[in-house]
């Protein structure tokens, strides 16, 4: 493989990764079943057409498509959560390199279908993050998370002079996947955790 097409992590584009060394791995894992499969694991050090800098994936099976980026990290979806939120999270990781602007209003929508999943009740997303606050017991700090996400998503809807950066960016990501975290994941975990228990217990 001389190159793949894949999301570059610095530049945010879908595009042309030149191989420039690779090396070929036999690696066992788990499917999302929990069943142990084993796989072939290319790993390439390659260089982005578009912005010239170097990132590491890895490539599961040498398919294109199935590409991670180890460096820079990429960001991966836990399987805990919903589709229609990881769709919406997903479109705003997107753009997120892109237009920080574009990133903020699409975080936005992202709490709207956060709100909407967990059938929050209110006029305007204020309320609705509130109601998830008072009727399902989602403690203060979070509550603040998810406030200050919201704001800076209403900001992004109506000034148009601000400049948003990168950083604005970054810390508005980090909020959000608490956010996440909070609502979907870690719930999940603890039920994982409970039933193993369980199991271990009969
Ligand atoms: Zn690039």
């Amino acid at each position: 493989m001389e190159e793949f097409v894949a999301k570059c992590q610095h530049c945010g584009n879908e595009t042309v990764q030149f191989v420039l060394h690779h090396e070929v791995k036999e690696e066992f894992g788990y499917d999302n079943a929990g069943n142990p499969h084993s796989y072939i694991d290319f790993l390439c050090f390659a260089v982005c057409k578009t912005c010239n800098n170097y990132s590491f994936f890895s490539i599961v099976d040498g398919n294109e498509g199935n590409e991670f980026s180890l460096y820079p990290l990429e960001k991966s979806i836990h399987v805990s959560i919903p589709k229609i939120v990881s769709k919406a999270y997903t479109e705003a990781l997107k753009v997120k390199k892109v237009s920080p602007t574009a990133f903020l209003l699409l975080i936005r929508k992202t709490l709207e279908v956060i709100c909407k999943h967990q059938n929050a009740k209110g006029k305007s997303l204020k309320e609705k993050i509130e109601y998830l606050h008072k009727e399902k017991g989602m403690p203060e700090l979070i509550l603040s998370v998810a406030n200050s996400t919201r704001s800076l998503g209403n900001l992004s809807a109506h000034a148009s002079d601000f400049e948003w950066t990168n950083e604005d960016a970054e810390l508005i990501d980090d909020l959000c996947q608490i956010l996440i975290e909070y609502v979907y994941i870690i719930p999940d975990k603890l039920e994982k955790l409970s039933k193993r228990m369980e199991d271990k217990m009969k």
